[in-house]
């Protein structure tokens, strides 16, 4: 809006005309005073302003103007019909005016400087509110600086305050932070502590897992820089994520050595156990197979039947023992396999034979869907036969109320590998608990005691595959049933 100051209404209003025929919003005021009240009230982007007045002349209300920091940036036109002498217009400038028009007004010069001073008071106002924008953001990100920071502060009083030893690595996966504990086992801020030789890298490992952006877990000996001592410790790196890239990793060494030391004593007496129990086993078995060949029992008679159910519960200890010497060769590392080319088709007719001849009193179902492979693939035809075996005794054991168990087999061409599949309809197993089936000595609590068992089948089967190089899962459905399968690479 433009604001006419002038004591003469006739030209107050002509002007005013004037500038309203350009489109122009115009407010008037007829002296000093009331120009002075109207320009601390409102904003105008420009004054045209008469020099001469009664009270307050032109030159009074520009000064008083400039004083003023609303006001002082707006531009101004004097107006004057006699001072058109060089001292007068000086002033005019030096009060802070910008131009300086004389009367008679020539209404298209007037016109053309109104319009220039309008707009570059426009673009002064933009500038400004554009600066003003940028000082808003530059403060907003000055503050947003402070509080992450001591969102960080916080962040590393925690990882100091923690048992284990802690650290943080930026994006680039360089060490940024460590708390205190980090310098008992490393003498530098950057570098990871030495691992035993024996052990895995952790650099390496870890590279392997940022080129995937995935967390890593890893068992690894590090050593005490004071005794020299290398404990086993837990090392997780997990990544930070914001927006989808990794803006940093929190990590941690959880000294794990004496539950180490417990878990080894433990694996040695079972070994041991296990050891010594097979030798009287197998004496057991075999004197109970001449007795049974000496007697010559009739086969209707009540003894015959105590035999069969001797020789069955020794058959059960039997497999009980092998299990858990499988258990201890598994954790010394001496569980071998050894691979064949094998016809995977026969290896499971076998396996379902078996089956079908051990629960003949149940009377199980078993129902084999999709092509049946005929091929040869290189294999452990006693390990694998196990691997299934114990999915088909699990199927028919957790399905109480159910007799069908269906295979299912499929080549995948693509993939170079064969699916084998053992659904049951049974007691299934709850999500949370499907991966945990695997692990040594796991056993589903719900139905631990409704069923007999060691939780270690399943440990032994997975171990078989990854030797074999194949992958081991199930999915399953509390109440509906369980589909326990693996993968065989074809080569
Ligand atoms: P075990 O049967 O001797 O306990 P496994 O290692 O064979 O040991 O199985 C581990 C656990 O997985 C079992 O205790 C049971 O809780 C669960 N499980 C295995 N197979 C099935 C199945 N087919 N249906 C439901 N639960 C199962």
């Amino acid at each position: 809006m433009i604001l006419i100051v002038d004591d003469n209404q006739n030209n107050l209003y002509s002007l005013k005309k004037l500038l309203e025929s350009k489109d122009f919003q115009v407010d008037i005021a007829s002296s000093g005073e009331e120009a002075l009240g109207k320009a601390l009230k409102n904003d105008y982007a420009l004054i045209i302003l008469d020099v001469q007045m009664p009270d307050m002349d032109g030159f009074e209300v520009a000064e008083t103007l400039a004083d003023y920091s609303k006001t002082k940036e707006i531009p101004i036109i004097f107006l004057s019909a006699v001072n058109t002498k060089k001292k007068f217009i000086t002033r005019g400038y030096a009060s802070g005016g910008k131009d300086y028009v004389t009367k008679p007004i020539d209404p298209e010069i007037l016109l053309l400087k109104v319009k220039t001073f309008y707009s570059l008071q426009e673009q002064n106002l933009a500038m400004k509110k554009a600066q003003q924008g940028l000082e808003l953001e530059v403060k907003g990100r000055r503050e947003s600086q402070v509080i992450m920071k001591s969102q960080i502060d916080h962040f590393h009083l925690m990882l100091e305050s923690l048992p284990q030893i802690a650290f943080t690595l930026n994006e680039d996966g360089i060490v940024d932070f460590v708390n205190r504990k980090w310098h008992e086992y490393s003498d530098s801020e950057h570098e990871f502590p030495e691992t035993h030789f024996d052990d895995h890298n952790i650099k390496e490992e870890f590279e392997r897992c940022k080129k995937k952006g995935k967390a890593l877990e890893l068992e690894v000996r590090i050593k005490n820089i004071e005794s020299g001592d290398y404990r086993y410790h837990l090392l997780r790196v997990t990544p930070v994520y914001e927006e989808n890239t990794i803006k940093n990793w929190v990590g941690t060494f959880t000294d794990i050595d004496d539950q180490k030391k417990v878990e080894k004593e433990k694996d040695e007496f079972l070994s041991i156990a296990s050891h010594e129990l097979k030798t009287p086993l197998t004496s057991i078995k075999a004197y109970v197979q001449l007795l049974d060949r000496k007697l010559k029992l009739d086969k209707e008679g009540a003894e015959a039947g105590f035999m069969i159910k001797v020789q069955d519960q020794i058959e059960k200890l039997n497999t009980l023992i092998t299990d858990l010497l499988d258990v201890s060769k598994i954790e010394n590392g001496k569980l071998k396999i050894n691979r064949k080319p094998t016809n995977i088709g026969n290896v499971i007719q076998n396996a379902i034979d078996t089956i079908l001849q051990t629960h003949e009193d149940r009377q199980v179902k078993i129902d084999w869907h999709g092509m049946k492979p005929d091929i040869l693939i290189p294999l452990d035809e006693i390990r694998i036969e196990q691997v299934l075996i114990n999915f088909l005794t699990n199927a028919i054991k957790y399905s109480p109320q159910n007799n069908q168990v269906i295979v299912t087999t499929f080549v995948d061409e693509e993939e170079q590998e064969v699916k084998v599949n053992i659904t049951d309809f049974g007691i299934g197993i709850p999500d949370i608990k499907q991966d945990a089936v695997f692990h040594k000595f796991y056993r589903v609590e719900e139905s631990s005691l409704q069923f007999q068992g060691m939780g270690i089948g399943l440990f032994i089967c997975s171990e078989i595959i990854k030797q074999h190089h194949g992958n081991i899962g199930v999915s399953s459905k509390v109440d509906e049933g369980s589909t326990f399968y693996f993968t065989l690479p074809l080569n």
